[in-house]
């Protein structure tokens, strides 16, 4: 086993490290108290093909994989986690049409989105449906060859930003029968609607898509007929939880780092309060946290970029990094005492943060599911 990354990734990293801390850091304030991340830095990061990593080259994309996906979303995070939950979504709206999609449909839509000319993303959550997708009342209807699509998504990311949308509905003349569409902005009756105002994630674009009397061509059906759920999922299961595994990463590491600062710098008694038993513990859980999240997340990226199962394998690197991002930011917290819950420090940020990731791509109740299923056959003899 190596642990090693190749020198392509650790160049990668320094890239997105150098955006990061140079043309992100100094807006993150911004972003947190405009609630919105600035289209030109969407631009920025599409410039640096940021945007263009997993998608294949054929189709204008760096097709360098899950590895390099999950390095360059741990290093936005770590500066805006706003900004790498755009990324992790715009990545789950192309990977099933990097997977399923036809020729036509891959080149058709990949290569302005590997520009960051368009941007994507994936609408399965509804009211009715969260943990449960197959609970979802958003209908397709057939209509001649094309599709007439009603409905209402909630808690899309991307909602308003994105030009094309990956969606989940179910046939109006079978509930049990799910396709995929790839609906478009610009067709009649596709709308962002309501704009979630959220406690963490700020800047991060949340709200509904209705879908009135969308009418979609046969041609933008997504993989096989019947094939909805399995197509949507597959791109949560593992695109979605490395995403967030990647989102939860840079909070870890922004959170280890701020604590470990302020203890240096905070003096009680004469002394640095870092010099303190208790402050050490808590930097010692911090980061032995980061580690294991780290070391979870990137095995499982290198056995998807092998073309090996790695759904269980995201689901504990996703639940164990959400849920450690929130320990660690709340450790960093109570290490800068009343400081850490005040405005002026980026901590408070870290932890509203990394509340929010823990639903977004699965809950860890969810994760837990996948995880307790998978170990009770695995274990039994
Ligand atoms: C910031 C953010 C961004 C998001 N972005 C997107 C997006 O871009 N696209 C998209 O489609 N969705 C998105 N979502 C939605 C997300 O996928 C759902 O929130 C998630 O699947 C949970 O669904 P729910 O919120 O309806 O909770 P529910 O499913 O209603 O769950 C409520 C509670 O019940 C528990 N629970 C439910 N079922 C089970 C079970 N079988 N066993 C044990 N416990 C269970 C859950 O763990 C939870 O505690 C986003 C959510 C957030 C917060």
């Amino acid at each position: 086993m190596d642990f090693k990354f190749s020198e392509d990734q650790e160049m990668l990293r320094k890239a997105a490290r150098e955006f990061a801390s140079d043309v992100l850091a100094p807006r993150a304030e911004e972003i947190e108290a405009n609630d919105e991340l600035p289209r030109e830095l969407i631009e920025e990061m599409a410039a640096r093909d940021f945007l263009a990593v997993t998608i294949p080259e054929a189709y204008g994309g760096l097709g360098l994989g899950h590895t390099a996906r999950l390095i360059i979303i741990e290093e936005i995070a770590r500066v805006s986690a706003a900004a790498a939950m755009m990324l992790q979504v715009f990545g789950l709206g192309i990977e099933p049409i990097v997977v399923f999609g036809t020729e036509e449909q891959k080149q058709r839509y990949l290569p302005p989105l590997a520009t960051g000319e368009k941007l994507a993303t994936i609408a399965v959550t509804e009211a009715t449906g969260g943990s449960d997708p197959s609970g979802i009342e958003t209908v397709a209807q057939k209509d001649g060859s094309d599709f007439t699509l009603n409905g209402r998504k909630v808690f899309i990311t991307n909602a308003k930003v994105s030009d094309i949308v990956v969606v989940l509905a179910k046939m109006a003349d079978d509930e049990k029968t799910f396709n995929t569409f790839i609906a478009e902005k610009t067709m009649e009756g596709c709308r962002p609607g309501r704009t979630e105002k959220k406690m963490g994630l700020r800047g991060s674009d949340t709200g509904e898509i209705i879908f009135n009397n969308c009418r979609i061509p046969q041609e933008n059906l997504l993989g096989e007929p019947g094939a909805g759920l399995k197509v949507a999922l597959s791109a949560i299961g593992d695109v979605g939880r490395a995403g967030m595994t990647g989102v939860a990463l840079g909070l870890l590491q922004a959170s280890l780092e701020a604590a470990v600062k302020f203890a240096n710098q905070r003096v009680l008694g004469g002394r640095p309060i870092s010099k303190l038993q208790s402050v050490q513990f808590k930097i010692a859980e911090m980061y032995a946290d980061l580690e294991a999240s780290r070391l979870l997340g990137y095995r499982a990226a290198a056995m998807k970029d092998r073309g090996e199962r790695c759904d269980v394998e995201f689901a504990i690197a996703k639940y164990f990094s959400c849920e450690a991002a929130v320990r660690v930011a709340k450790h960093a917290c109570d290490i800068h005492g009343a400081y850490g819950y005040m405005e002026e420090y980026p901590v408070q940020r870290y932890l509203r943060d990394a509340l929010i990731s823990i639903p977004s791509a699965g809950t860890s109740d969810i994760m837990k599911v996948i995880m307790g299923k998978t170990a009770l056959k695995k274990f039994a003899d």
